[in-house]
């Protein structure tokens, strides 16, 4: 039986829910210039990260997120060399892009470096590729280093952002999809964090307008289970410029390196949509 008298609450108000974490004790507190950044150890998901009151990563599922935001994409293209990672300050992401050997430059750009070195003090497991040779941290605005990319110099780009409010408000728009647009090479395929289906499904129908409307001519949400999100049930957006239907499932079989969640056979149901979805995307 756990401790329940310290708990840590993630309040939804706008959806009349939260979710709360037991035997809770803050390890670490500082406002950056972007947001205010906690730490707690927890009694039954060991750490904790939250900004701005909104629960980021655990050290229990963040590899549901992490996993589901990257090798679907990076076994949908055929030949990704060069990958972008846009946020993903606490560098889960770039973990896992970079277990792929293909992969030969993975640029993480995260607007707020206290993020990341405060994950590399709490969160060492997710920070241990930070030093592959083939990484590259950068701490400045996603939105500025997307426009100023050389056109069709990137393979994937990972939107592995916080809610659309603040400094992350305009990853979610059709002008910043019109930069990965021309940013990405043929084939090329941006990532979007996309929220929850059951709170956030007209955030997700704009997204696929946004970026059919920037050009991509193919769009494709799948979707995850993640306990410490809203509603416990998340997803990502996929926009290609070539075809998303295409999957390297052998590569997929006979990937050299472990996983905890994603294999061949979750990448294809994680795509199975569900009626209500459907209904919202077909209007
Ligand atoms: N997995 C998380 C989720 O979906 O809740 C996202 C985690 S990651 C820590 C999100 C990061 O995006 C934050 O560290 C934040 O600083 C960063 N971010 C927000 N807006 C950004 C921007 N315009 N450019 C680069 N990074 C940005």
């Amino acid at each position: 039986m756990h401790d329940t008298t310290n708990w840590v609450t993630e309040v939804y108000s706008k959806d009349g829910s939260a979710l709360s974490l037991t035997g809770a004790t803050k390890l670490h507190e500082e406002q950056s210039p972007f947001q205010r950044i906690e730490i707690y150890d927890t009694a039954a998901f060991g750490k904790l990260m939250v900004l701005d009151g909104c629960f980021m990563v655990t050290d229990r599922e963040n590899f549901l997120y992490h996993e589901m935001m990257t090798h679907p994409a990076l076994y949908t293209h055929p030949d990704p060399k060069t990958v972008c990672i846009i946020g993903g300050g606490d560098c889960g992401s770039l973990k896992e892009v970079l277990k792929h050997p293909e992969v030969k430059r993975a640029v993480q750009i995260e607007i707020d470096e206290r993020v990341t070195r405060v994950a590399e003090q709490y969160f060492p497991d997710l920070c241990t590729a930070n030093d592959d040779p083939r990484a590259e941290l950068k701490f400045i605005d996603g939105l500025k280093w997307v426009k100023d990319a050389e056109p069709g110099s990137v393979d994937i780009i990972i939107v592995d952002s916080t809610d659309p409010v603040g400094p992350a408000e305009g990853l979610f728009n059709e002008a910043f999809y019109r930069d990965c647009h021309r940013a990405l090479g043929d084939n090329g395929i941006l990532v979007q964090q996309s929220e929850s289906p059951l709170f956030h499904l007209e955030l997700q129908a704009s997204i696929h307008g946004h970026m059919r409307n920037a050009g991509f001519g193919q769009t494709r949400t799948l979707f995850f289970p993640q306990f410490i999100y809203p509603t416990g049930w998340w997803s990502a957006t996929l926009a290609g410029k070539g075809d998303l239907h295409n999957f390297r499932r052998d590569d997929a079989l006979n990937k050299p390196y472990a996983t905890e969640y994603y294999n061949a056979d979750i990448h294809q149901a994680a795509f199975a949509m569900p009626e209500f979805f459907k209904r919202r995307l077909a209007k």
